[in-house]
């Protein structure tokens, strides 16, 4: 949670200061009104906006609401990959491999990482209707190093698509270690499988970027918001990202009609979609693999 709120700090400087493409690191926090420097025990997340009511102790002017909400955000979304970590650690030796253990701490890893990532291009989008690359792109090769390195702890015969007792027993030359799987398998299965599953995104979202600007002749997805939909695919696989892309778009187009009915929209006003990609990709992160696992249950 600590650990958290500081992130969360961090992630206001980048919400700041990312879609201007100034530095994060120079120069230090400072005020936007009147450029006063902030000492430590102003800069105390969540605290110090209490303590200051909301201003700068220099010139007064109000500091956004923003700032300490993005810290609790951050904060709150690190105490629950904490608790997973917990959960994680706390089993014993004979529920889980080691292999089993690393592989599930780096998912831990990879749900800090997208909440992280996420909650910032949410506020982005939605203050200044920009995606940054370098969330977008950044996340991305993050979370493709990450998945090769669960790939190191998987076992060969892990992932296979057809169970060993229906199996076909192929009986080619090559094949005589292998159990008779005609899909990949084994650490192949986990990096090409969320490789095809990040091109078939992205394809998919550029699909209808293009029947969109045919139809309306003008821009209703932005290159950000495909980026945004590959990244959290590369994070949280295929089922899920397709998730978030579905509750996304469901509560956007909610609030473009909130918007119709009290009269502050027109056809052409513009929604920040990327935002509500991202809710959508928090929400998927948190409860996606539930959700698609007691849905393809729901198939069989
Ligand atoms: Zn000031």
């Amino acid at each position: 949670m600590v650990a958290g709120l500081l992130f969360g700090s961090f992630l206001n400087v980048c919400i700041a200061r990312l879609p201007e493409h100034r530095s994060v690191v120079t120069p230090r926090s400072h005020c936007l009104h009147c450029g006063h420097m902030l000492a430590w025990y102003d800069n105390v997340p969540v605290l110090s906006w209490l303590l200051l009511r909301g201003r700068c102790r220099n010139c007064g002017q109000p500091i956004g609401v923003r700032y300490p909400l993005v810290e609790l955000a951050t904060g709150l979304w690190f105490a629950l990959g904490g608790h997973q970590l917990a959960v994680l650690v706390a089993l014993p030796a004979t529920a889980i491999s080691t292999d089993h253990r690393v592989i599930g701490a780096l998912d831990v890893l990879s749900f800090l990482i997208v909440g992280f990532l996420l909650i910032g291009l949410l506020v982005m989008d939605w203050e200044t209707f920009l995606l940054p690359d370098a969330f977008t792109l950044t996340g991305t090769a993050i979370a493709a190093f990450v998945v090769c390195c669960q790939a190191i702890f998987t076992g060969t015969t892990e992932h296979q698509v057809l169970l060993p007792a229906n199996s076909i027993h192929l009986n080619s030359a090559g094949a005589g270690r292998d159990a008779g799987n005609v899909f990949l398998t084994g650490p192949e299965a986990v990096v090409f499988g969320r490789l095809a599953a990040i091109v078939l995104v992205t394809v998919l979202l550029l699909a209808i970027r293009a029947a969109y600007r045919l139809v309306r002749r003008r821009e209703g997805l932005g290159l950000g918001d495909v980026k945004l939909m590959a990244m959290m695919t590369a994070f949280l696989g295929l089922g899920p990202s397709l998730l978030a892309l579905f509750v996304g778009v469901l509560l956007a187009s909610g609030y473009g009609v909130v918007l119709l009915l009290r009269g502050r929209a027109g056809g052409a006003t513009r929604l920040p979609l990327g935002s509500f990609l991202a809710l959508g990709g928090l929400l998927a992160a948190r409860f996606g693999t539930t959700v698609w696992n007691s849905y393809t249950a729901f198939l069989q």
